[in-house]
């Protein structure tokens, strides 16, 4: 089976696409199985900027296939904020707790309809000359909580309130969030028409699979 490699070091985010993409014909590997590879800067404007940045400067590294992944979550009533710099939103790189406080302070005696806010999620495929061969975005809709519920997910999970559900992302069972987030929506649209008997000739990812 042909290798595709996800080009993410976040360990809650690489489980959650191998759960989301369990059962396509290929062989997942993460950058821990590969050799090591230069930090990729996400240095650029959108999310879908920083994922292809990170699938062509990974794939082009290790001259293999690479799936990256940008992602973060957007509040309507700060202007999209915190948006691409959601793992860096309280300064620190990755600082979950200290990300969480921010907002929760930021949105503070809001009421329910000033607390809108969606997920969103860019993922973009190279290939190993660094090529991007297919993109596709999802976004998950919710409103953020003043006070955290559950801890499953990570990030901003305990405070992302579906209405639908009447529960945050902290409290949904991980099949639950694995089924409708914003990165089981754009990996969804990315592999959708790959079944695992394979795909058609003239689909972007078909060299992936026959290669
Ligand atoms: P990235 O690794 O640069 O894409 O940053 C993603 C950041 O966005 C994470 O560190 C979280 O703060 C936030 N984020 C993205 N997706 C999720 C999610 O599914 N749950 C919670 N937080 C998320």
């Amino acid at each position: 089976m042909k290798r595709l490699v996800i080009g993410s070091k976040n360990p809650k985010k690489k489980r959650e696409i191998l759960e989301i993409l369990g059962g396509l014909p290929f062989d997942l590997v993460d950058l821990t199985q590969c050799k090591p590879v230069a930090e990729v800067v996400e240095d650029k404007d959108s999310f879908e900027e920083n994922a292809a940045k990170k699938a062509s400067q990974v794939a082009k590294e290790l001259s293999e296939w690479v799936l990256g992944e940008d992602s973060g979550l957007c509040v309507d009533s700060l202007g999209g904020a915190p948006g691409i710099f959601s793992a860096r939103f309280a300064g620190i790189q990755g600082d979950d707790e200290a990300n969480n406080a921010k907002l929760v302070a930021a949105l503070a005696g809001l009421p329910g309809e000033k607390r809108r806010a969606h997920y969103v999620c860019a993922a973009a495929i190279a290939n190993p000359q660094g090529e991007i061969v297919a993109t596709a975005r999802g976004e998950c809709y919710g409103e953020i909580l003043p006070e955290r519920k559950g801890s499953g997910g990570f990030g901003y999970d305990p405070y992302f309130y579906l209405p639908e559900y009447h529960k945050t992302f902290g409290e949904l069972p991980p099949a639950i969030k694995q089924a409708i987030s914003h990165r089981a929506r754009a990996l969804e649209k990315l592999f959708q028409p790959i079944s695992p008997a394979g795909t058609k000739g003239n689909h972007p990812l078909h060299a992936l699979i026959k290669s």
